[in-house]
């Protein structure tokens, strides 16, 4: 197997046997393991008996751990780097580390492993291959507005906490009131619960039901959204001589998109 200085090494999130024999393998092979808390991690390696030195890193210090690691790969060492739980850099710290390490010609690897997002979106019903993926939903309502508008063609999948999940699918309905989503809780674990339908059943379900625990959610695409080239078609508009108004209100109805929208776009285009 073809060695490297550093590993990202990704680790289970939740379920203790969600980890690969070859995670195990680096994590006792390195000579240290870079992890965001070291309680956390510590179980892991007690549960798997892995006895190598741990090294805590979190997104405040990243980038005074940078020498510190340039330095043990100097001396021959070899790092694995481990989150709390799931895929390092996937909404967790590292992301500074790693820049860094391949700015100074580092060889870095990362090995394929548990993510939540990953493991709600194989488990459940979708139309399309397509999917954005925006981590943790910003709070407002004008946020998460916008990330809809955005990405209207796709499926969104994102993190939430178990306190705001209500708030944010009620959210959600105001701005796509028939729009399926899917909640995945405490994946991997005793208490895991997929759930996906309209996004009213949806909040129905979890009022009657205590919320608690890890939650991933999930929007299906808006299946009333074409996916034009609006710039384009505004283009040969104008060039029929169309007037704005005109445009505006031709292409909101031919793609059922926001007539203001477009009218600043011909403005701009
Ligand atoms: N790096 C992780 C990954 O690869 O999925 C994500 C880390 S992020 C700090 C933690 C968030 O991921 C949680 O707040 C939750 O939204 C989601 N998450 C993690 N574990 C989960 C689980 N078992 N079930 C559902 N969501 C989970």
């Amino acid at each position: 197997m073809k060695e490297y200085d550093f590993y990202i090494v990704p680790t289970p999130i939740g379920n203790l046997g969600d980890i690969t024999n070859r995670a195990i393998d680096v994590l006792k092979m390195v000579d240290i393991i870079a992890c965001e808390d070291m309680r956390v991690t510590q179980k892991l390696l007690n549960h798997f008996d892995i006895k190598t030195k741990c090294v805590s890193y979190h997104k405040f210090n990243e980038k005074e751990r940078i020498n510190l690691f340039l330095n043990f790969i100097n001396e021959g060492k070899r790092i694995a780097l481990v989150s709390d739980a799931g895929t390092p850099l996937i909404c967790d710290p590292g992301a500074v580390i790693v820049q860094e390490l391949r700015k100074h010609n580092i060889s870095v690897t990362a090995l394929p492993g548990a993510n939540a997002a990953v493991t709600l979106l194989s488990q459940i019903s979708r139309k399309d291959e397509e999917f954005v993926f925006v981590g943790f939903l910003p709070k407002t309502q004008a946020q998460i507005e916008n990330i809809l508008n955005n990405y209207r063609y796709s499926d969104i999948v994102f993190y939430e906490s178990p306190n705001r999940l209500m708030k944010t699918l009620e959210i959600i309905r105001e701005l796509r009131p028939d729009c399926k989503v899917a909640v995945g809780r405490e994946l991997t674990k005793i208490f895991e619960e997929v759930l996906q339908g309209n996004v009213n059943d949806v909040i129905s379900h979890f009022r009657k039901n205590v919320l608690k625990g890890e939650i991933v959610g999930f929007i299906s695409r808006d299946e009333n959204f074409v996916n034009v080239d609006v710039k384009e078609k505004i283009k040969i508009l104008k060039n029929k001589n169309f007037k704005a108004k005109e445009i505006s209100i031709i292409l909101s109805e031919l793609y059922n998109l926001n007539k203001n929208e477009i009218y600043k776009q011909i403005l701009e285009t």
